[in-house]
């Protein structure tokens, strides 16, 4: 029995610590266990892969999962940047996802009907008990219930040793999600069906077409396709976002030279003058698909006009 599992959120989320938690936790139970995180930036906010495979037998190959049994998911603001992932759900599979949405809401972000999905609001509970967003305990929880493993007690020792503090807090919100996420079944799965895809290496993060290469494909050095930024939505990662007051903006154009992403635009406003005339003119504007949420434009601005807001 081999159960493959891929773990997707931000950094700063305990993607990480989530799989090492559960790895312990599965290997106090008498399984095999192997964690491998995947990182890309290094840098809060963006978006972190970690594989954990568990099997009743020694584990001898370190390749990373490519058609999950389950994939968790630390924020349902990454789905559509992480669609790869689920897609890649064996038919029958687990998807997990920290969310407050509805079930009705979910199934139609999910878009797959031969998965069961397990929601619990993650944060909300991790809140509640310890005190911080941080939704690893919660969704390892989720993870018990749905798989029958690891045991809530072998949960608990592995937070004793992985975390060290905070143990009792950690083991009650892991108790909530235990008892309260939702598992909503498939509609149906087709016997012999395959994953819509696979989660390829060369795509971790890609938004867009992703496919499983052989090294025959991959160039020297191992360089995937030319003009891929493009697919890379790196407004993904952002936490806050830039907005801007363009009654304060004299239009220099610092933020637009400053910004590392080409994510600050010129577009044109429609603007009423005193005497009713409509005007167009052009104002700076931000590309939020590509805008990562580093705040550089808002610290260059010489007038004060951009005002980096909360958005997580
Ligand atoms: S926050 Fe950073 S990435 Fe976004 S527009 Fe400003 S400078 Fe560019
Ligand atoms: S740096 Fe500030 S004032 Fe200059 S164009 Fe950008 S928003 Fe306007």
């Amino acid at each position: 029995m081999r159960v493959e599992t891929v773990w997707l959120g931000r950094g700063g989320q305990g993607i990480v610590t989530a799989t090492y938690i559960v790895a312990n936790a599965a290997v106090i139970d008498g399984f095999y266990a192997l964690a491998n995180p995947e990182f890309g930036a290094e840098r809060r906010g963006a978006p972190v892969k970690a594989f954990l495979t568990i099997d009743k037998s020694p584990i001898e190959d370190q390749e990373p999962v490519k058609t999950p049994d389950v994939v968790v998911i630390f924020d349902d603001k990454l789905i559509d940047t992480m669609r790869f992932a689920i897609d890649a759900v064996k038919p029958g599979g687990h998807v997990i996802v920290n969310t407050a949405k509805s079930p009705e809401e979910m199934k139609k972000i999910i878009g797959r009907n031969d998965v069961y999905l397990v929601l619990l609001d993650a944060v909300g509970i991790a809140l509640k008990h310890v005190g911080l967003p941080v939704p690893n305990g919660p969704l390892a929880g989720a993870f018990s219930k749905v798989m029958g493993f690891p045991r809530l007690e072998s949960i608990k020792t592995a937070f004793e040793t992985q975390l060290g503090k905070a143990v009792e807090e950690n083991f009650a919100a892991t108790k909530e999600a235990y008892e309260t996420a939702l598992v909503v079944p498939p509609e149906r799965v087709e016997q012999a069906a395959k994953p819509k895809g696979v989660i390829s290496t060369t795509s971790a993060f890609l938004t867009g077409p992703y496919e499983i290469v052989g090294w025959p494909e991959v160039s020297k050095a191992g360089a995937v396709f030319p003009g891929s930024s493009l697919f890379y939505a790196t407004g993904g990662w952002r936490l806050e976002k830039p907005v801007i007051d363009h009654s304060k903006c004299i239009m220099c154009r610092k933020c637009w030279m400053y910004c590392p992403d080409d994510a600050v635009v010129e577009a044109w406003k429609e603007v009423q003058g005193p005497r009713g005339r409509v005007f167009r003119m052009k104002v700076i504007d931000f590309d939020y698909q590509y805008c990562k949420g580093c705040a550089v434009c808002a610290d260059v601005c010489p007038t004060g006009a951009i005002k980096m807001v909360r958005e997580i």
